[in-house]
């Protein structure tokens, strides 16, 4: 609480944040294993950060990238996607973007992709000539196509665009996919991605006062600590000496661990190590193998490099 004693109201970071959708939930879960306590009242645009000097305004996802390039917020939680469109869309009026990407996040991982209806062939990006292509992203797919030299043409739509296929408008679309269920349901098929999509924390390009920058570097040191920990698992056992090579080599994604010998036992050791990929069964059993027992896994909940 003592840190946020000499910070004055306009030095407190605004953050956008999606207000009501599929970023909403992983950015504000985030924030809070970032240690933000969020004061927000029902409907409210505005969360007031209790214990940081950071609050998050509630807005449009294609509205954030605007937001911190024109400098109403400092920082933003926004998808690659709606981030490069804005960046071409900049692009073809002469501008360049101006909001710098700081982080790639670990959710909001989906891909803008290319789906024909069902019992439509496809071969490759040739196929695409002359046909009607729709999707709320025109700019990433005029590039896609421009890339490969096809002539094609695009319908911009805003929105429900697995429908215009069935409706006539378009012959096959350019969309936002995840697990495809809701391609399948509009009998729809992925034929090509677009783009690999994931969420981004982005700052504006001016420069924050040295206390308010401070805090930016401090939440992005506790965002790597929260997305290292996210997998990351602490493993003890107990091992033979002689395995400890063989079982360095099976622990997954591990830094050199500590070795603890046993009391009145020369030829065992306990071994501790943090590792940062997730721990399978398998891992386990090949431990066992190797001459490993007592194998505990353990979530790690905080760690700070
Ligand atoms: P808004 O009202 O804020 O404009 P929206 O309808 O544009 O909302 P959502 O569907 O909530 O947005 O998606 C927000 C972001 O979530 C997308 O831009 C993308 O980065 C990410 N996302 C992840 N998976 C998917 C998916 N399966 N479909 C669409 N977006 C996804
Ligand atoms: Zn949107």
């Amino acid at each position: 609480m003592n840190d946020m004693r000499h910070v004055t109201d306009e030095m407190r970071l605004k953050l956008a944040v999606q207000k009501s959708g599929r970023l909403t939930e992983p950015s504000l879960d985030l924030l809070a294993r970032c240690g933000l306590k969020l004061s927000r009242g029902k409907d409210q645009l505005v969360g007031f950060g209790e214990n940081m000097p950071l609050d998050v305004l509630f807005v449009r996802d294609d509205d954030i990238p605007d937001l911190v390039q024109e400098d109403v917020c400092d920082l933003g939680l926004v998808g690659l996607n709606v981030l490069e469109e804005k960046r071409l869309e900049l692009a073809s009026r002469g501008h360049s973007a101006r909001f710098q990407p700081l982080r790639t996040l670990d959710f909001g991982r989906c891909r803008l992709s290319l789906a024909v209806p069902e019992g439509t062939s496809y071969e490759g990006a040739r196929s695409l000539r002359g046909r009607r292509v729709a999707t709320t992203y025109p700019f990433l797919l005029e590039k896609y196509l421009r890339e490969r030299d096809i002539a094609a043409e695009i319908v911009t739509l805003s929105g429900a665009v697995e429908i215009a296929p069935r409706l006539g408008r378009a012959d096959l679309i350019c969309d936002l996919v995840s697990t495809g269920s809701t391609l399948q349901a509009n009998h729809l098929r992925e034929v090509a991605t677009v783009l690999e999509s994931h969420a981004v924390l982005i700052r504006t390009p001016l420069d924050l006062p040295p206390a308010t920058d401070e805090w930016v570097q401090r939440l992005l040191m506790r965002i790597d600590g929260v997305q290292q920990v996210r997998e990351s698992k602490y493993i003890m056992l107990h091992a033979p000496r002689g395995a400890l090579p063989e079982i360095r080599r099976l622990l997954p994604g591990s830094e050199s661990p500590t070795i603890i010998p046993l009391e009145g036992c020369a030829d065992r050791v306990a071994v501790h190590a943090v590792c940062r990929e997730d721990v399978f069964w398998e891992t386990l059993e090949s431990l066992k193998k190797a001459g490993a027992s007592a194998v505990l896994v353990l979530p790690v909940e905080k760690m700070l490099a």
